[in-house]
């Protein structure tokens, strides 16, 4: 028991949770509400493999074990990444601007070349391969960030909500809120810092 509860977050409350039912039977007499209570104990007990299945892979899984799929589907989709930054050389400090990639679509905040963008642009992050320290330049609500950080997905992240456009709704897409890299001098780029990325 003691291993269990030292697993992933959700597994944890689970286990925590369902060892309160059994200790509460044991303690405090069998009434009808603690037999019940019991009987799910057990039942959960003996169908471990059954609530495992219901645990969502991100809670299951490292970042590295994850498939390519399961992976992509942990993009939520907000562009934030594809803002060019500016990192202060002495404190490390990131900054965020309003100027994005050539490639990202202004209107809907996505990329138009996704599956060649790495051949295509030589500064695009590739999140798979990125050291820790270059993680902490994504988002603070990127979940690739946010999972490396032992942290949970957003309660607006479309894995929980089943919603693409909840990425939308919280504020976080980048959707019609930037400039192209084409449009601006690049060596000004201080003057294009944003203060809607959490970073
Ligand atoms: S190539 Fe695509 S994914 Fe990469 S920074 Fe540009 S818009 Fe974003």
């Amino acid at each position: 028991m003691l291993a269990l509860i030292q697993g992933k977050t959700a597994l944890t409350e689970a286990t925590l949770r369902i060892t309160a039912w059994g200790m509460a039977s044991l303690t405090a007499g069998p009434s009808s509400t603690e037999r019940h209570r019991a009987t799910l104990y057990s039942e959960t007990f003996i169908g471990r493999e059954a609530f495992m299945s219901k645990v969502p892979f991100w809670e299951q899984k490292s970042l590295d074990a994850m498939s390519d799929e399961e992976w992509e589907s942990l993009c939520d989709g907000c562009g934030q990444c594809c803002l060019h930054k500016l990192v202060n050389d002495e404190s490390g400090d990131v900054f965020y601007t309003r100027v994005a990639c050539a490639l990202l679509h202004p209107e809907t905040g996505r990329c138009t070349r996704y599956a060649d963008r790495l051949r295509k642009v030589e500064d695009c992050m590739d999140v798979r391969h990125m050291r820790s320290a270059e993680l902490a330049w994504m988002p603070r609500s990127c979940a690739y960030r946010r999972l490396a950080e032992g942290k949970p997905l957003p309660a607006w992240h479309p894995l929980i909500t089943g919603d693409v456009a909840t990425v939308i709704t919280a504020g976080v897409a980048v959707a019609g809120k930037t400039v192209s890299e084409d449009s601006v001098d690049l060596e000004q780029l201080e003057e294009q810092i944003i203060s809607w990325v959490d970073v």
